[in-house]
């Protein structure tokens, strides 16, 4: 059993010749809309490989908040506790170039009141889980609070910590992973373009506190660290068509098989296989595979 404490967003994705500066207007393409938000992705991806999965979040009342709804709906996700909150469901706006590459403005609307009382309201379900997963698109202190609560329980706390966002000693000292790209890790370690190489980067982050630790690397899969060493994950060579959300489902994939008993190592392994698989496909909760559709 899987809890995911996240942020369900609505995206808004415009594909543009190129992305216009200040004062500037240019036009783009239809606009298409597509459920999103790292915490629902992660649990859509957790689902979709058939765990049992609840997300603790929060949408608006209004036509993103139904769209949501329906995406953790026709996934498989519990959602009774993702709360209406009185602000709108939150919003990427995403521009993509021709290039591939996007540039996202997100507006947490109803994800920014994930509180700490939400965390305590859900206290039963968290107990009742595995594997409790979290990132950073909900109040950081929120996030503290449910880890802090899952450690208590011996429910097993995972943090991808995206976007980066400081996290005190002691949430650090409870995670089991710490999830990151090589982005979130430079940041971690106050170097924006570290040097190491990532095993060494992995045991650098080790020694900040978390009891293990997973660095993706993109098409080159991740590295894990835990007490006993670093060791690198192979991603499946694919032909890669939109990474949106890979990150979510390598997050999801990951909790269902630490969830399942596996080791970090065999996690990690399944997830980089889960999410080579996404990133073969268009979307991000569209794109999840169900354990039939991972590439081998
Ligand atoms: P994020 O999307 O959070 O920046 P990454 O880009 O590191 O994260 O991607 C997360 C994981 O998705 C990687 O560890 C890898 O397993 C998988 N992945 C991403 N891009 C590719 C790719 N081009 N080919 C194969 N696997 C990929």
């Amino acid at each position: 059993k899987v809890l995911v404490v996240g942020s369900a967003n609505a995206d808004l994705v415009v594909a543009v010749d190129r992305r216009p500066g200040g004062g500037e207007t240019v036009l783009g393409a239809d606009t298409v809309v597509l459920p999103g938000g790292k915490g629902a992705n992660t649990a859509v991806a957790a689902a979709k490989l058939g765990a049992s999965v609840a997300l603790l979040g929060a949408v608006g009342d209004d036509q993103y908040g139904a769209l949501l709804r329906e995406s953790l709906r026709g996934a498989g996700v519990r959602a009774e506790l993702v709360r209406t909150a009185d602000r709108p469901t939150g919003i990427a706006y995403i521009t993509v170039t021709p290039d591939g590459e996007n540039s996202i403005v997100v507006s947490p609307g109803a994800n920014a009141q994930v509180s700490s009382s939400d965390v305590d309201a859900a206290v039963e379900a968290l107990r009742g889980a595995r594997v409790l997963v979290c990132s950073l698109e909900v109040p950081v202190a929120s996030v503290e609070h449910a880890v802090a609560l899952a450690a208590e329980a011996g429910v097993r706390p995972l943090v991808n910590l995206s976007p980066v966002a400081e996290l005190s000693a002691r949430t650090l000292a409870a995670l089991d992973p710490l999830v990151v790209n090589e982005h979130e890790a430079g940041w971690l370690l106050g170097e924006p373009d570290p040097a190491d190489d990532a095993v060494t980067l992995a045991g650098r982050l080790l020694e900040l506190g978390p009891r293990s630790v997973v660095i993706t690397l993109g098409a080159r899969g991740a590295v894990v660290a835990t007490a006993d060493g670093a060791h690198r994950v192979a991603a499946p060579s694919v032909r890669a068509v939109d990474t949106t959300g890979a990150g979510d489902a390598f997050a999801g994939a990951l909790a269902v098989r630490l969830a399942e008993g596996d080791g970090l190592a065999e996690a990690a392994g399944y997830a980089a296989r889960v999410a080579a698989t996404s990133v073969t496909r268009n979307g991000a909760q569209p794109s999840y595979p169900s354990t039939d559709e991972v590439v081998a």
